[in-house]
């Protein structure tokens, strides 16, 4: 490996990997530096014993027809059918995934239904109040009861903020449109023309796994090199230009010149390898924000399947994950003939309690909370695998937008450096939006103009199509 690069991507997750793919397409010499000794960051696909899982099962979907033609021809033999239901259990019933507000009223009963009714309306009534939190947002559109039964406990265990210290940018993304009245008038309206929205009954996924994307665009990508196990840790630049990077791997350093450089490792890790060092109040706001991190404990059971679900939302506090997925559900190569698995999603903080917990016992706490929620018994569970995952989750905190642009300002001076995906633009991006703004970076260099801060801007409930 000598001489410089076109272009040097740092991470090789979807966005990282899809910028690279599109410009060997363009004959470009690229090279792309991963810390991990496998691709896919987030949607990697984890290997263990015969036994596969994703870091939170993963679904790919998208409005780009751009980007599923891609994800098709990639992966044309290996995609199998798999059936969409999600459920949350809760009190020990399942309610619909998303919440149906009218399942979620038949399921609490008439009494506490009344409540959740008439506290709505009491809601409705009240003067229009400014929308920051996730708090305000859903009370304003549910009622404080139905936030108190299913929004509270659930958000304040993904994100570790009270709710009203979650900004409403987020969730006004995620499930913008939708309120308890719209709810009950399209169920009672079911009937007539106004069809409520349609779930995605199905959907398309990669026989062993969704790391199967990221494997076949690293494929596309030889032979430019994907340099594994090498930890970015210091760009030097003058003059505005980012003028090499350097990455440590094993015992040695390596240090790559590009003309061009497309980063997807964190947003605030990247301001602080910046040599020389940018001024301190951009220092500042990058120890400002935060991301969420999870940690992954697959349980590996002596039986064919435990569920029919593809998720399974868990709110309540006192069960310490927060969701469950049964890979066989997605694909039954997914784990050895007769076997299965659950695999829960734990949220937190790195460097806190449950964070620095062994695997044994995370593997411990997690079979026993799954035994008591009927689940699975001790005497089946053979094996367990245990994966920190840091980064998983941009925080928007209220007022982070004030710390995140003092970042992106600085960043943006950078006439040769472009940030792309969902960790390298702390932005709450899905994979077809990871991928979009890695393919876009890359024709940015080939001479097109996109600007990649517009992407996933048109938020709409990505699980519904209306
Ligand atoms: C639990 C969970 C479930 C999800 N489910 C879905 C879903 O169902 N559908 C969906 O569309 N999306 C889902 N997502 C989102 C999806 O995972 C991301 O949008 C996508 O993987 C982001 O890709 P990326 O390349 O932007 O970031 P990443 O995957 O984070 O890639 C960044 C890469 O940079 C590397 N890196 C970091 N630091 C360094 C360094 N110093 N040097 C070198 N390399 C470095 C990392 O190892 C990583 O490989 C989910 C995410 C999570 C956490």
């Amino acid at each position: 490996m000598s001489g410089k690069f076109s272009v040097a991507v740092l991470g090789a997750g979807l966005a990282g990997l899809s910028a690279a793919y599109t410009l060997t397409k363009a004959k470009k010499r690229v090279v792309v530096i991963e810390k991990a000794s496998q691709v896919g960051g987030l949607s990697r696909t984890v290997v263990h014993n015969g036994f596969r899982f994703d870091l939170g099962g993963h679904r790919f979907f998208t409005k780009n027809p751009e980007i599923e033609e891609i994800v098709k021809n990639l992966l044309s033999n290996e995609l199998v059918l798999s059936k969409r239901s999600s459920k949350i259990f809760m009190r020990g019933k399942y309610f619909d995934y998303p919440l149906k507000p009218v399942n979620a009223l038949l399921g609490l009963g008439m009494r506490e239904s009344a409540k959740i009714v008439m506290d709505y309306s009491r809601e409705r009534l009240r003067s229009k109040r400014r929308i920051v939190s996730l708090e305000d947002w859903v009370v304003a559109n549910f009622g404080r009861e139905l936030f108190n039964i299913f929004f509270k406990e659930y958000s304040e265990k993904v994100w570790g903020i009270s709710c009203d210290r979650i900004s409403a940018e987020w969730v006004a993304q995620r499930i913008r449109g939708l309120s308890l009245s719209v709810a009950i008038k399209d169920a009672l309206l079911r009937i007539n023309h106004r069809r409520p929205a349609t779930l995605i009954r199905e959907f398309l996924y990669p026989e062993k796994g969704i790391g199967r994307l990221a494997e076949r665009l690293m494929e596309e990508v030889a032979p430019n090199p994907v340099l594994l196990g090498c930890r970015v840790k210091r760009l030097t630049h003058a003059n505005g230009r980012i003028l090499s990077v350097t990455a440590q791997n094993c015992d040695s350093e390596i240090t790559v010149e590009a003309d061009s450089y497309i980063s997807s490792i964190p947003f605030t890790s990247l301001v602080k390898m910046l040599s020389p060092e940018p001024p301190e109040d951009v220092l500042r706001a990058a120890s400002r924000l935060r991301f969420r991190d999870t940690i992954i404990v697959a349980i590996m059971v002596n039986k064919p399947r435990v569920t029919s679900l593809s998720w399974i939302y868990i709110p309540e506090k006192k069960i310490p994950f927060g969701r469950i997925h049964e890979p066989n559900n997605w694909s039954e190569a997914m784990s050895p003939r007769g076997k299965t698995s659950l695999v829960a999603e734990y949220f937190c903080f790195s460097g806190e309690k449950l964070w620095n917990m062994s695997d044994a016992e995370l593997a411990q706490i997690t079979a026993e909370h799954l035994e008591e929620l009927g689940f699975v018994k001790e005497k089946e569970v053979i094996d367990a695998c245990v994966v920190r995952v840091p980064n998983a989750y941009p925080l928007l905190e209220v007022g982070y937008r004030r710390h995140y642009e003092v970042i992106l300002d600085y960043l943006s001076r950078f006439e040769n450096l472009q940030l792309v995906g969902r960790t390298g633009m702390f932005r709450y991006h899905n994979m077809d939006h990871a991928m979009e703004t890695g393919i876009k970076a890359a024709r940015n260099i080939l001479g097109e103009r996109h600007d990649l801060l517009t992407v996933n801007c048109t938020a709409e409930y990505i699980e519904e199509v209306r």
